[in-house]
């Protein structure tokens, strides 16, 4: 008698790294959505243990101790049929508190933490292992999956980059300023790119594009040729 043998479909892994502003998110969550992929937004791990911490009151300079609050916290993210993510921290939903300039002031103080970003890499890459999906962070190429089946690195000038994250805060309702926006973007460029542990770089074999002059469609339209050509 013929057996049946199941064959598993192989799961796919797209990385998209590059600094903050460089459109990443919202490209990665239109990618996933037209691929039916998972989106997975690793920067929103980093954000909400951040969260945690200021509410906790802890020094952003005691690694160990932000390690021991990154073993002891629970992080989902939910994908909603609309594109857009749920951010759970410890069952809280805290998705619109994690967008706060106060947030993005000690991210890169909670990322820089290697045991931090040990308990990180280990939980993303376990969410990464139970479907195909997309995901967009600062390591995700070198570190999280270097063999992640194709891997982008978005970038643009820094003041466009400042430009658009300083919009998006503003159509958010934050009132925040053009200068503060600089400044958090210039202070998390240094401490992202400067840290021992996973910093930001272009992976090797990943693919490089400015998207300084481009929309989002059009970046999205670009990565879904690459990867479908
Ligand atoms: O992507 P987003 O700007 O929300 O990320 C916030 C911060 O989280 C980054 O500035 C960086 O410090 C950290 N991060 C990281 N590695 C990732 C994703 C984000 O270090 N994979």
């Amino acid at each position: 008698m013929a057996s049946k043998i199941k064959v598993k479909a192989k799961k796919i892994i797209i990385a998209i790294d590059g600094p903050a502003g460089a459109g990443k998110s919202t490209v990665a969550k239109l990618l996933a959505k037209r691929m039916r992929f998972l989106y997975i937004d690793t920067g929103a791990m980093y954000r909400a243990l951040t969260l945690k911490a200021i509410r906790q009151g802890l020094d952003f300079a005691q690694g160990r101790q932000l390690t021991g609050l990154a073993k002891k916290t629970r992080i989902d993210l939910e994908n909603k049929s609309d594109g857009a993510i749920r951010v759970l921290l410890d069952g809280e939903d805290v998705s619109l508190d994690i967008r706060k300039p106060n947030i993005s002031s000690f991210v890169s103080d909670t990322a820089k933490v290697p045991g931090v970003r040990k308990e990180m890499l280990i939980r993303q890459r376990e969410l990464g292992s139970k479907a195909s999906c997309v995901l967009d962070g600062r390591d995700i190429g070198t570190a999280v999956f270097p063999n992640a089946d194709k891997k982008f690195f978005l970038d643009a000038d820094f003041k466009e980059r400042v430009r658009r994250r300083h919009k998006e805060l503003k159509e958010n309702g934050q009132d925040i300023s053009w200068e503060d926006v600089r400044k958090d973007l210039q202070n998390r460029d240094t401490i992202d790119s400067s840290r021992k542990c996973a910093p930001l770089k272009q992976a090797k074999d990943a693919i490089y594009i400015d998207t300084t002059k481009m929309t989002i469609e059009g970046t999205v339209d670009i990565l879904y040729k690459w990867i479908n050509p």
